[in-house]
């Protein structure tokens, strides 16, 4: 079933280098120069009315809108607001 030339293995390989190059360029710093995983960035989560509702009563809910935020500067490096990356952030 599968066919391996060498001109479909060079293809798959300069895709690969191009997807790696564009989420490098997206990682963002403050101006103290900290990124997402630092630990002085915290997560800021907002939740919809209706997702307050249901942590109000410790019901498990997916943020509407999650901000990372140094907590040295205040600067939002970044708002999710992607269903599949808000996920991560069910309390
Ligand atoms: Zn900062």
């Amino acid at each position: 079933m599968v066919k391996v030339d060498k001109n479909a293995t060079h293809d798959a390989d300069s895709q690969a280098a191009v997807g790696a190059q564009s989420g490098e360029g997206a990682r963002k710093t403050c101006r103290c120069g900290h990124d997402r995983d630092h630990y002085m960035v915290t997560v800021d989560k907002e939740y919809s009315a209706g997702g307050w509702f249901t942590v109000l009563f410790g019901i498990s809910t997916v943020p509407s809108k999650v901000k990372l935020r140094c907590t040295l500067c205040g600067e939002v490096l970044e708002e999710l607001t992607d269903p599949a990356a808000l996920k991560k952030h069910i309390r």
